[in-house]
């Protein structure tokens, strides 16, 4: 087993960089263009708030689909689980995230899970709040506290864009009130749903929202902000379908929940050893950065991560 330090990191980065070229930056993200093909940033936080990083890992992207693990947390604080998964199923979906041909299946009736994007429509259905702003604010709150970062904001072009480019997940969103499975308006549904998804964040901020899944829900000050039972929840959905179509390979791959979103970030979640933020904006065709996942796959296999493994356990005998 490797001993985890910066330098470490930095090789480990040096070794992932070249999946980078497998990869394909999505074009029509604002903050994000070509120059950024070849980046790759690494951040790595432990139970007792060590930080470890290499690479660019200063580099802010848009949250866009990591942003649905924090909803799905609201949301299950707001109504309780089984509230929650009347709305949207739990299982995996064998789609493209986006995917509107599974809506319709006569056996499902709701959304595969909350980590595509029907699903994560219907969980921003249900996030409590007076207004789509007092929602929002309720979001960004949560996810201030999480990351100890109250900078933390929505950009307004990207949202724009999301706004502008939103024609397919209006049709999910439209398709949902149909068979109603949406708790409020359409609209604003989708609104909360784009805002989440343009919150500019670093590797180190995905990071602390990997450790706070992986460390009991306890905010930095030791705050327990959500119940053991959600974060249990929560971390079971990652696993099975944070990383879409893929998510069964990075199970065996990888093993321990992650979270990918389409501008190459990924959370990584190991119980009660670290949270793990990467972001390298090349994405493969399932929606999944190419050399951040290559990344996750070497720390996984040298600091034996694999919670599946009996590696972890092996000093205690
Ligand atoms: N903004 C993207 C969308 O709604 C987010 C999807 C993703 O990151 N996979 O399609």
């Amino acid at each position: 087993m490797k001993k985890l330090s910066n330098q470490y990191l930095e090789e480990a980065i040096e070794d992932s960089k070249p999946y980078a070229a497998n990869g394909e930056i999505k074009p029509d993200i604002p903050r994000m263009d070509e120059k950024m093909r070849d980046m790759l940033g690494v951040t790595i936080i432990t139970p007792d708030f060590e930080i470890y990083r290499a690479g660019e890992y200063d580099q802010t992207v848009p949250m866009q689909s990591t942003s649905k693990i924090i909803g799905l947390m609201l949301a299950l604080q707001d109504f309780g689980k089984d509230r929650v998964f009347q709305t949207v199923g739990m299982e995996p979906m064998g789609d493209f995230f986006n995917s509107i041909s599974s809506l319709e299946s006569p056996a499902n009736e709701k959304p595969f899970n909350p980590m595509v994007n029907a699903g994560a429509i219907s969980v921003a259905s249900l996030i409590k709040g007076q207004t789509v702003e007092n929602r929002f604010s309720r979001y960004l709150d949560f996810l201030k506290d999480i990351t100890e970062n109250n900078e933390l904001k929505m950009d307004e072009e990207v949202y724009e864009a999301e706004v502008n480019n939103g024609a397919r997940n209006r049709s999910l969103a439209y398709f949902l009130q149909s068979t109603g499975t949406l708790v409020t308006d359409v609209e604003d549904a989708l609104d909360l749903y784009f805002r989440m998804n343009s919150i500019m964040m670093n590797s180190t901020g995905f990071a602390r929202v990997g450790l706070f899944l992986a460390r009991g829900g306890y905010d930095p000050d030791g705050n327990k902000l959500i119940p053991d039972q959600h974060l249990r929840t929560v971390k079971a959905i990652m696993l099975t379908s944070g990383m879409y179509n893929a998510s069964g390979h990075y199970a065996v791959e990888v093993g321990f929940p992650c979270k990918s979103g389409v501008s190459g970030s990924i959370i990584g979640s190991v119980p009660g050893v670290m949270g793990i933020g990467v972001v390298s904006p090349p994405i493969d065709s399932k929606g999944n950065s190419t050399a951040g996942g290559a990344l996750l796959k070497k720390l996984s296999k040298d600091l034996e991560l694999n919670m599946f493994g009996i590696e972890n356990i092996k000093d205690k005998h």
